[in-house]
């Protein structure tokens, strides 16, 4: 369904504000071939009617030859900024960057947000941008969770389909994605709500079982049937299962990549406003799926690459699966118990069922 520009206009205006942007600095929208229109034309007018200077910088798509599919997440490597002097020195002289484009890690990216540019990431439809406006709330729940990722030193998942995993912690930054940009230097991408850090190297041990339900990103699919993946020192070891494990064994192997391997970033869903249906109602090229990696009591990891946290791995390939119905454990206290976050708004939801009367 369409949503009116009124609506996304006001939806930026929240970003935006949370974002702090004042008038008199500068933004600069990063479009590209995929770029929304609406989104395009509303977050422009939101910046323009806050007072900002808006600047537009259009850049040309990279990698499509080599990724096995259309979706911005799926093949990682150099993006349009690589040796883009002009482009990396208008980014850093603007004070906000709106990303809808999905510009992807990067040394460049990096460098930018060290001069303090903010960056927000902004590529879904516009009804799941209006649908999942971010707040304040959103930002103060999803920090109490990193605060606690921070402390722990091990991260424990299991599942009752038979998922024990062991993530030693530690090596590095918890990472709070929130839906906007209020810090000098901050990277963040709308709509999202969740927490999350990656194991220490080489360190993760165990299985995990993805029962049906279970989401493949990018191949945007839900398990039908359960696959189970053997994690030792750090490396996915064996993925076995039926049809399923098959896509996702073939698709990891095409990159012919060992470091495709990796344990990558670990954390679980606080976002009410994301579902796990969602991905069911949507073509496959009309979205990235962050419904799927936000919902509330997810557990999200990924395989492939460190180097957003400031590891040195950078492998094309980035698997992301959001799970239901896991228990997470940090240093032995639960943080999340079958899909149930353990804080006062998870609880509170959990003891309020929705549906049927
Ligand atoms: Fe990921």
């Amino acid at each position: 369904m369409s949503v009116s520009d009124i609506d996304l206009i006001r939806a930026w205006k929240q970003v935006l504000t949370l974002s702090k942007l004042e008038a008199g600095q500068t933004v600069t929208v990063l479009t590209g071939a995929d770029t929304n229109a609406q989104t395009l034309r509303c977050a422009t007018a939101a910046a323009s009617d806050l007072g900002a200077r808006v600047n537009r910088l259009e850049l040309p798509p990279v990698n499509a030859e080599k990724a096995l599919s259309r979706d911005a997440l799926a093949y990682l490597g150099t993006t349009p900024l690589t040796g883009n002097q002009a482009a990396i020195a208008a980014l850093k002289a603007s004070d906000l960057v709106l990303d809808l484009m999905t510009l992807l890690f990067s040394p460049e990216q990096h460098e930018i947000l060290k001069t303090g540019t903010k960056i927000l990431l902004a590529v879904e439809p516009p009804e799941i941008l209006c649908r999942i406006v971010p707040t304040e709330a959103d930002r103060e729940r999803v920090l109490r969770a990193t605060d606690r990722i921070r402390q722990a030193r091990e991260m424990v998942i299991s599942s009752e389909g038979g998922t024990e995993l062991r993530c030693p912690l530690g090596e590095f930054p918890a990472i709070a994605e929130y839906g906007f940009v209020d810090e000098p230097g901050r990277w963040d991408h709308w709509p999202s709500g969740f927490a999350l850090t990656w194991p220490n190297e080489g360190g993760t041990q165990g299985r995990i079982v993805l029962d049906r339900g279970a989401i493949l990103l990018p191949m945007k699919c839900y398990v039908s049937e359960p696959i189970e993946i053997v994690i030792r020192d750090g490396y996915a070891r064996s993925i076995t299962g039926g049809l399923h494990a098959e896509l996702l064994s073939e698709y990891m192997a095409s990159f012919d990549d060992p470091e495709a391997y990796a344990m990558s970033h670990i954390g679980w869903g606080l976002q009410p406003r994301a579902h796990w249906s969602t991905l069911a109602q949507y073509n496959r090229e009309a979205t990235i799926g962050m419904d799927a990696r936000a919902f509330e009591g997810n557990f999200l990891f990924s395989l492939g690459p460190n180097n957003e946290a400031g590891g040195t791995r950078t492998t094309a390939c980035h698997i992301d699966i959001p799970m239901r119905h896991c228990t997470v454990k940090l240093d032995g206290e639960a943080t999340v118990i079958n899909g149930v976050v353990q804080d006062p708004e998870g609880r509170a939801r959990a003891a309020a069922p929705r549906g049927l009367a």
